[in-house]
């Protein structure tokens, strides 16, 4: 397989300290509260990996899998449900990790689902929003970066499963 070396958008360097300054002001929201991190499967998984590392509270880490991409890069419109959480969230305090926010589809459905389970809070934390293309209001809590209208890959986000271990954000060029 061809090697292929992506434009850098966002830095390794530029991420981890932006990682750890989210994980300082997750630290203090929460006092001393146990928190049930959501972590958003599979793009999120390195993101999630190393916030968590810098949240200086108890965690307790559960994993969701959702669809609303397909192998390219459009949005399929509808979101499936793919693997869900193991925990109960009732009464508790829920943190969800996401990739990237785009349309706002996944993660606005997302959201709605965990509220029926009556979490007494839900914050929002992505590394990525792209306003551009924006349909569902959603509140992000911690952000990490707002980025142009590009298809990113790197530091988990793929294409057709793809880039996912770059350690940086980079921008995937149609030419290569
Ligand atoms: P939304 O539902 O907000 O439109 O899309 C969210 C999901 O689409 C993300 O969790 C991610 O899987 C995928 N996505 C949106 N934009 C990008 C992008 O620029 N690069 C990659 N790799 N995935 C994206």
């Amino acid at each position: 397989m061809e090697m292929y070396t992506p434009e850098v958008l966002i830095s390794e360097e530029e991420i981890a300290l932006r990682i750890s300054e989210l994980g300082r002001a997750i630290t203090n929201d929460y006092e001393n509260e146990e928190l049930v991190v959501i972590c958003v499967l599979k793009g999120a998984f390195m993101f999630c990996s190393d916030l968590i590392k810098k949240i200086n509270r108890p965690v307790r880490l559960e994993f969701i899998s959702l669809s609303s991409y397909g192998d390219g890069t459009n949005s399929s419109g509808n979101v499936r449900l793919e693997m869900d959480i193991t925990a109960n969230i009732e009464g508790k305090h829920v943190l969800v990790i996401e990739d990237i926010v785009d349309t706002g589809l996944t993660i606005k459905t997302l959201l709605n689902m965990l509220a029926l389970r009556k979490p007494s809070s839900v914050k929002l934390a992505s590394l990525l929003f792209k306003p551009a293309k924006l349909k569902h209001r959603v509140d992000i809590n911690y952000l990490g970066f707002e980025i142009e209208d590009k298809f990113v890959i790197g530091f988990g986000l793929d294409y057709a499963g793809r880039y996912r271990e770059l350690p940086y954000i980079g921008v995937l060029n149609a030419g290569n």
